[in-house]
């Protein structure tokens, strides 16, 4: 009988005094288990890639200020380790021609990296210096990022923890909100009362019309089902001009909004810092900044009040701690963008964590998807990242 077991019997005696005392016994088993399963991870070496591209026909497109999405391109990736545990991740590369050069590279990164020892970092930083005379951007950044993702999957496994534990912190609730991907006010109803039903504990609209006046109905149609206080981010997905964007967001100003997100170009490091200081809502990037040092100059700048760092975009688990650890200083609440069940382990490790986002794009290709509990997301308590493949969905989407 193992401690737990021991422990498990004696409680359902009511001997509590016992139980007590074999807590600390279990405590010794449970810390046996984990060690030995943590000195065995020091010796774990990456055998090789398994990496399939997947393609699905939205049933919905999903509607933005930055265009029309219709289907989705993801690459899914299961890292295999000579101790025969696996460790997985996925990224979505919104351009269906990027699939098989995705491939290709991880391939590639795959064979460099064969034979290593499972460390995320030093596997990243290996990468990273192969790559150092071209920079590590684009698509071959987010294939780094995965392998730097899957190998943390991989590693939190082989010592039996949660990756939110493996990063100091038990898994607990972060607010989740639901993005609501249309721009017609009747839709924006539709899945702003859905929301709502579904038990999240905001909502987030797509903005930035080119007639300003839509930018609100959405607003109006949001607020009609949701009430006055039920809290509302709203996203342009970079689709003003610096003067529309200082003109519109100043007159959203006295909306009780919670953010107003990415309202212009991403890379106009300058007009997103004009555009803050011009307003009083708070405003939010990060799911377009590529390192954590792009970050903190936002954060400098003041271009973010808030921020919302995207895990693949950003890097990778490192960095995106990283990036968070940086936030913290700057006294900036952090919030996750996409990668819903992945962000659920960092947010819980990020001191000043502030709100999950839930994009259900990806979820067709989990077995169980993350869901609002009591308004909340909260990580799966499960080793690694605790997702599973839903093998038959994948099947049906796999571009050969
Ligand atoms: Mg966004």
């Amino acid at each position: 009988m193992s401690g737990i077991d021991l422990m498990h019997a004696c409680q359902a005696r009511g001997s509590l005094a016992t139980a007590t005392s074999l807590h600390t016994i279990v405590r010794h088993d449970e810390f046996a288990k984990s060690h030995l399963m943590t000195s065995m991870a020091a010796d774990i070496k990456v055998r090789d890639f398994r990496i399939r591209p997947i393609e699905f026909k939205l049933e919905r497109p999903i509607d933005t200020g930055g265009g029309v999405i219709r289907s989705w391109p993801v690459i899914l990736l299961d890292l295999h380790t000579d101790a025969g545990i696996v460790g997985v991740s996925f990224a979505g590369c919104f351009l269906p021609m990027l699939l098989n050069p995705m491939v290709a590279m991880l391939e590639s990164l795959g064979e460099m990296l064969h034979g290593d020892t499972l460390s995320p970092k030093e596997m990243d930083a290996k990468l990273r210096s192969m790559a150092r005379l071209i920079g590590v951007q684009g698509p071959l950044a987010m294939a780094v990022a995965m392998i730097e993702i899957a190998a943390w999957d991989a590693l939190a496994k082989a010592a039996g923890l949660p990756v939110c534990r493996l990063l100091g912190s038990a898994p607990r609730p972060i607010p989740l909100y639901k993005t609501v991907s249309a721009m017609l006010p009747q839709r924006v109803e539709e899945l702003s009362r859905q929301a709502l039903e579904r038990g999240y504990a905001g909502i987030k609209l797509k903005l930035g019309h080119a007639d300003a006046r839509l930018d609100f109905d959405l607003i109006e149609a949001a607020r009609g089902c949701c009430g006055a206080d039920f809290p509302i981010m709203v996203d342009f997905n970079q689709a003003l001009s610096v003067p529309e964007a200082i003109r519109r967001l100043r007159s959203m100003d006295e909306l009780g909004l919670q953010w107003f997100e990415e309202p212009v170009d991403a890379m106009n490091h300058t007009g997103q810092a004009r555009v803050a200081h011009a307003v009083r809502t708070p405003v939010s990037l990060g799911e377009n900044w590529h390192s954590p040092a792009e970050g903190e100059q936002h954060m400098r700048s003041g271009a973010a009040d808030l921020i919302m760092p995207d895990l693949i975009a950003i890097g990778g688990v490192s960095a995106w701690m990283q990036t968070a650890a940086m936030a913290e200083l700057h006294g900036i609440p952090v919030s996750s963008h996409s990668y819903t069940e992945l962000s659920a382990h960092l947010l819980a490790a990020t001191p000043m964590a502030h709100w999950a986002e839930h994009v259900s794009v990806f979820e067709r290709l989990l077995l169980e998807p993350a869901r609002p509990v009591g308004g909340a997301l909260i990580a799966s308590d499960r080793p690694g990242f605790g997702i599973e493949w839903n093998e038959d969905a994948i099947r049906h989407s796999q571009v050969n």
